[in-house]
């Protein structure tokens, strides 16, 4: 299906293309990067992108729709991107995350990596004000990347959806997944030993994006906000900082897309220090396993972990 499509697609590109065609539509791809007729795999951001990069491998284009250093949540779509969605062979995304994608998708070309794992239910603060925008319009939690065992279940099923969208190379998406889904378990299973002696296990977050990481590794998220975007009540920073000094934490992370003011703030209040904590909604320095474990080395910092 997907060979065909995008084939098809790619010929009749060609066909109005004359000037173009007796080089770039031969009839051998030659020297170039992506031979012609290589499936285009539209990546919603960071994660996704690398994930499929590495199960797609050279049988697939990925591209992302959010570029690097731009917060995720409130992505809007232009005519570029939009065209890209036309015409990618996959989609793939997390429902919840981004509006303007859940909205822009086709269902028939496109994977929620929420379908593939178990899903927990949204941060919730409670008697909070604040509104659930920016995104965060599903029941669940779509933070799920941040769970490398769940992160895994997505390889492999994302490896199962190229595999039946482009039969000619299913062998080679599906060596490539479970060969990511073990890089992500044996990552999975350095962040449980890492994060097994702790002394505390509360980590207060500048937003509610660690969820899953909490979960799986029996720690408790306090996110100072839901999203990104919104700016805390005084009564909800009083509140958190109050939990802080409770159970002691000396540590209150910041992320690189949001401002570390309120954080600061905080921090100053109950006699804490700041770190960022990456929650890899947009591209970091090194690639997502190489942030994973610093994240895992700044949280065995502060939350004082014998490694
Ligand atoms: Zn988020």
């Amino acid at each position: 299906m997907m060979s065909g499509h995008s084939r098809t697609r790619f010929a009749g590109a060609c066909a109005g293309l004359t000037l173009l065609a007796t080089t770039a539509c031969g009839a051998d791809a030659g020297t170039g990067a992506a031979p012609e007729g290589t499936p285009q795999v539209v990546a919603a951001f960071y994660p996704l992108q690398w994930l499929t990069e590495r199960v797609g491998g050279s049988d697939v284009q990925v591209t992302s729709l959010t570029t690097a250093g731009v917060e995720p949540h409130d992505l809007e779509l232009g005519a570029h991107q939009m065209a890209q969605l036309e015409d990618a062979a996959l989609t793939v995304y997390i429902k919840g995350v981004q509006p303007a994608v859940d909205e822009a998708v086709s269902p028939d070309t496109a994977f929620d990596a929420a379908t593939a794992v178990e899903t927990i239910p949204s941060g919730d603060h409670g008697h909070e004000e604040e509104a659930h925008g920016e995104g965060h319009e599903v029941s669940y939690d779509p933070h799920l990347w941040l769970d490398p065992s769940r992160f895994a279940a997505v390889a492999t099923e994302l490896g199962e959806r190229l595999a039946a969208a482009d039969p000619a190379h299913a062998q080679g998406f599906k060596d490539r997944a479970a060969a990511t889904a073990a890089s992500l378990t044996a990552l999975d299973e350095q962040l449980a030993q890492g994060l097994a002696a702790c002394t505390t296990r509360t980590m207060v977050t500048a937003h509610q994006a660690f969820g899953y990481l909490a979960e799986r590794y029996k720690l408790k998220q306090v996110g100072i906000t839901l999203d990104p975007e919104s700016e805390p009540s005084p009564a909800r920073l009083a509140e958190v900082a109050e939990l802080a000094k409770r159970e002691k934490v000396t540590t209150i992370f910041t992320e690189k897309l949001v401002s570390p003011k309120v954080a600061e703030v905080l921090a100053g209040e109950v006699g804490a220090t700041t770190a960022v904590l990456d929650p890899l909604e947009s591209a970091p320095s090194g690639d997502y396993e190489s942030a994973m474990r610093d994240n895992l080395k700044t949280l065995q910092t502060a939350l004082g972990c014998t490694p």
